[in-house]
């Protein structure tokens, strides 16, 4: 499947690795606290570009729901652009592990 962001990607878009769960959880993860190492991360478990990579990294939400790019607070999938700006978001149902 393709992703495509009208706002900084090209028109043919990139196309979207499959994740695991646990993946989603690690880069998720990664994105908060060391954006570089997920980049290295894709690059190196899913053999993509570094432009692919950071592309990825960029469009992962640090919220669950809430639009990378605007205020919009209410994303609904996994995968999707953003009703009100158009940006792709990777909506990933993120809970921060609580009881360590
Ligand atoms: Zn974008
Ligand atoms: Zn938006």
């Amino acid at each position: 499947m393709k992703i495509q962001c009208p706002k900084c990607l090209p028109k043919e878009g990139i196309e979207r690795p499959d994740f695991s769960t646990s993946e989603k959880d690690k880069l998720s993860e990664m994105v908060k606290n060391n954006p570089m190492k997920g980049m290295m991360y894709l690059r190196e478990q899913h053999m993509l570009s570094l432009h692919d990579a950071k592309y990825i990294v960029l469009h992962i939400n640090e919220k669950t729901g809430h639009c990378n790019r605007c205020n919009f607070d209410n994303l609904k999938g996994e995968y999707i652009n953003c009703p009100k700006c158009g940006a792709f978001n990777f909506n990933w149902m993120y809970k921060p592990q609580e009881n360590i």
